[in-house]
């Protein structure tokens, strides 16, 4: 989290992460485990260690490690957040992860760019998120591909039922600088760095 203050976007999540923390109580609103990494239907999150790469690792891979370990957690705190505030406690679906990896490449682009006269030589990995592409080329994308199993749109925003259960649980009160909109959810694409202020939502 503390590298979360070196991205002009993660700092807006720090925002959204420290009071969803003073609310849950944080070591139940973020929890460490070895069984993988999400966001429970209740918005809180599981991080697994094994993000933090290996033990024994140069100081300096640990620290590229760190770095691809923000923007997981950017990931998961954008589920939590829909989660959270909006009440949509269906499993993500694709376009959810969409938004979750848009978000997740742009916070490691900019630590990247952070750190880069250090010696950090961290490199996004191309398609390893979804910035800057439409959900269409992402989803046909190596990293679209990881969440093909998934349905296409999140449930909770077509089904009648999952929306009345969403609303009971919505609690719309959670700092937003990020600018998520459910909007986001159907986007064909999210655009541009211009877009982390005011997303284009076409
Ligand atoms: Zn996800």
């Amino acid at each position: 989290m503390y590298l979360l203050t070196y991205s002009a976007e993660g700092l807006k999540f720090l925002d959204f992460l420290i009071t969803a923390g003073l609310i849950y109580g944080g070591d139940d609103y973020i929890v460490w485990g070895n069984d993988g990494t999400y966001a429970t239907a209740f918005g809180r999150i599981h991080l697994d260690r094994s993000i933090l790469g290996p033990s024994g690792a140069s100081p300096i891979k640990q620290f590229d490690a760190l770095i691809g370990a923000a923007g997981g957690l950017i990931h998961e705190a954008v589920e939590s957040f829909f989660a959270l505030n909006d009440g949509l406690v269906f499993p993500a679906s694709q376009h959810m992860d969409y938004v979750a990896q848009w978000f997740a490449g742009l916070v490691r682009r900019q630590l990247a760019d952070a750190f880069k006269d250090n010696g950090v030589f961290f490199r996004d990995i191309p398609g390893a998120d979804s910035y800057g592409q439409s959900f269409a080329d992402w989803a046909a994308s190596l990293d679209g591909q990881l969440y093909s199993g998934q349905d296409r749109d999140q449930g909770d925003l077509t089904n009648p039922f999952a929306q009345l259960i969403g609303f009971a649980l919505a609690d719309p009160i959670y700092p937003n600088d990020m600018g998520l909109t459910t909007n986001m959810l159907t986007a064909p694409n999210l655009g541009g760095c211009d877009a982390c202020i005011s997303p284009a939502v076409a």
